[in-house]
């Protein structure tokens, strides 16, 4: 993997640190821990712009950015490359558990998502007709739960702006990756300019081009897809703080309401292979209204008043971190954050709360590398994996069985579920035990 890159655009800054000049005690340490050694230059295209960077984060998603605002409290500094022109607007809500919660507020963005968004109180699980067959109320169970659904433009921004004004660089799609000499990283992008890292969080996402380049296969189908949208009632949604569940045979839906005017749905359903991509919006609406077209009432409603922009179709794919078959999470001094390390299915909604724990847990590792020197980089990262490995595996596992069991199709399982399994045996607290996260606070 290791190749020696010469860049390509001369002269170039000496260590820039300049994310850190605020704070010189720990701009002097990383200074002395990760000391530069000017590499060769070549004016041969002056074009091609080169940079260094202490601590490059790839990917301006939610793992990215909450990476970036932990490692920011801490003191650390980094710049974000995003393949995007800007921050991603689309991609509907995300609901987020009491271990969210902690890490938004662990980063200064807890209160301000709050006021933005409606607390769930408890869940109502039907069957496909309507018919209610279970309800729970959150704190009914734990008293400590806490349940939004967050729309996913607004949790970006919010992030993005707890940092510093062109953090951020946008349009920077990262092409390939190398180490160089001196430990470093050389990032190369689509328009072939280079960045020299001394440090990569890839957060990059599921089809991550460093989770590859660090030898992780790529994340596996598993069997089904989901169409979501955001309802949009101008006037006032209609319904209470509930997530309601529908429950068919190889086919479920949820709906939840995010704020006063609008309400998240999805529709999840068996296919054989994740088919090909679909942007047509008609398309979209089309197909997802014929999966559950004599379903409720409340549902059809909730998809008719969606604006058909906000309509997405997404095969869910999952990788499991079998122990020592799976690479570990780190290679020198780059590691995975996010989808980008433990892709899940959706089913358990815990994908993005788990990148949010992520980055709480590698920012307290990697300032103790970085401000007190108790420990290498490369150390740091091997004890992010091995805290968060005991967490992420069992998850991903559990969201995938969940979510095989309720896409089942066969209508005798189905009918135990609904008349047996759902009003009978299920409890609540057993089901979102995994949503218990504690971390120690950030502090400097
Ligand atoms: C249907 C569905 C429903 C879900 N619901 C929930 C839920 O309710 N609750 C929950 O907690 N989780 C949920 N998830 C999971 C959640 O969406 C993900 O876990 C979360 O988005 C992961 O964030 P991330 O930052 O790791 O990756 P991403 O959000 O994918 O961000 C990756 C970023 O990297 C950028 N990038 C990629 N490649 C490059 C490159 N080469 N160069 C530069 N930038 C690059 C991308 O543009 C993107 O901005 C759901 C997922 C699905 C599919």
């Amino acid at each position: 993997m290791a190749s020696l890159v010469v860049p390509q655009k001369c002269p170039f800054t000496l260590p820039s640190l300049h994310t850190l000049h605020h704070l010189p005690i720990i701009k002097s340490s990383l200074q002395t821990r990760l000391r530069w050694r000017p590499i060769c230059l070549s004016m041969a295209n002056a074009q091609t712009e080169f940079r260094k960077e202490d601590i490059v984060i790839v990917g301006a998603g939610i793992a990215g950015l909450a990476t970036a605002v932990a490692l920011q409290r801490l003191g650390i500094g980094s710049v974000v490359v995003e393949q995007s022109d800007s921050l991603r607007t689309g991609g509907t809500s995300l609901t987020f558990f009491k271990n969210g919660w902690k890490v938004f507020d662990a980063i200064g963005v807890g209160t301000e998502l709050r006021t933005q968004f409606l607390e769930i109180q408890g869940i109502v699980i039907k069957s496909e007709d309507g018919r209610e067959l279970r309800s729970f109320k959150f704190k009914d169970e734990d008293s400590s739960q806490e349940v939004r659904a967050v729309e996913r433009g607004i949790l970006l921004e919010t992030l993005a702006n707890k940092l510093p004004k062109n953090a951020i660089s946008f349009s920077s799609k990262l092409k390939s990756i190398e180490r160089i000499e001196n430990d470093e990283t050389m990032l190369t992008l689509e328009d072939d300019s280079q960045i020299s890292a001394k440090i990569v969080i890839a957060c990059d996402g599921i089809r991550s081009p460093v989770a590859k380049w660090m030898g992780f296969p790529e994340p596996r189908y598993v069997g089904h897809c989901a169409f979501r949208g955001i309802g949009f009632y101008p006037d006032g949604q209609p319904f209470e703080p509930k997530v309601t569940y529908l429950y068919g045979r190889g086919v479920r839906a949820a709906y939840v309401p995010i704020s006063p005017t609008k309400v998240y749905w999805f529709v999840c359903f068996n296919s054989p292979s994740p088919g090909p991509k679909i942007t047509d919006p008609s398309i979209l609406r089309r197909e997802t209204e014929d999966l559950v077209k004599n379903w409720s009432s409340e549902l059809l409603n909730v998809i008719k008043s969606t604006p058909d922009d906000t309509i997405i179709r997404t095969p869910l794919v999952d990788r499991w971190l079998w122990p020592g078959i799976s690479p570990p999470v780190s290679s020198g001094k780059v590691v995975l954050v996010g989808d980008a390390w433990h892709p899940m299915t959706p089913n358990l909604g815990q994908g993005a709360c788990c990148a949010l724990e992520d980055s709480i847990v590698l920012a307290k590792h990697l300032a103790q590398a970085i401000k007190f020197g108790t420990m290498s980089v490369e150390e740091a990262f091997m004890s992010y994996g091995s805290e968060r490995w005991p967490r992420i595996f069992p998850l991903t596992v559990r969201a995938n069985l969940v979510g095989a069991l309720l896409q089942l199709d066969n209508s005798v399982v189905c009918s135990l579920r609904n008349n047996v399994l759902v009003p009978k045996l299920v409890r609540l607290g057993s089901m979102l035990e995994h949503t218990n996260f504690d971390f120690e606070p950030l502090q400097l």
